[in-house]
């Protein structure tokens, strides 16, 4: 699917500026801040990129991922499976983890406190391999 197509599907106006936005996250691998995309792109401010972003993590074509030092990034979904981040906490390196028992963990939620989870949200942190 075409980037204007996912944007008028995520049910967001796909003006050239946005489509050129979602291209650029969808070739970067690494989860990227406001900034990054404001450096990017020279005719967007801070601020028009930081509620760009907003749009499109409300609209489910981004994901955020936080860092304990208070930097909020987001990284493109696009067709990614479901998964969540590490964080190194003294390199900064980004670690996508595709957890393996998290279907069942859902699952118990719903069969032991008849929660309907709809949402969650899981971060982790620490030390990478080459940090410890
Ligand atoms: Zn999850
Ligand atoms: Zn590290
Ligand atoms: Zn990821």
């Amino acid at each position: 699917m075409s980037h204007s197509a996912q944007l008028r599907q995520a049910r967001l106006r796909a003006t050239p500026r946005r489509v050129r936005v979602l291209s650029w996250l969808a070739k970067h691998r690494r989860p990227v801040t406001a900034e990054d995309v404001a450096n990017r792109h020279q005719s967007l401010s801070r601020m028009t990129a930081f509620r760009m972003l907003g749009d499109f993590a409300n609209h489910g074509l981004v994901q955020e991922v936080r860092y304990r030092d208070g930097t909020r990034r987001v990284e493109y979904i696009g067709d990614r499976p479901h998964h969540h981040h590490f964080v190194c906490d003294h390199c900064g390196v980004v670690e996508h983890l595709h957890l393996k028992h998290e279907s069942h963990i859902l699952q118990s939620l719903k069969q032991s406190h008849g929660l309907k989870i709809t949402h969650h949200d899981m971060a982790f942190a620490g030390l990478c391999r080459s940090c410890q």
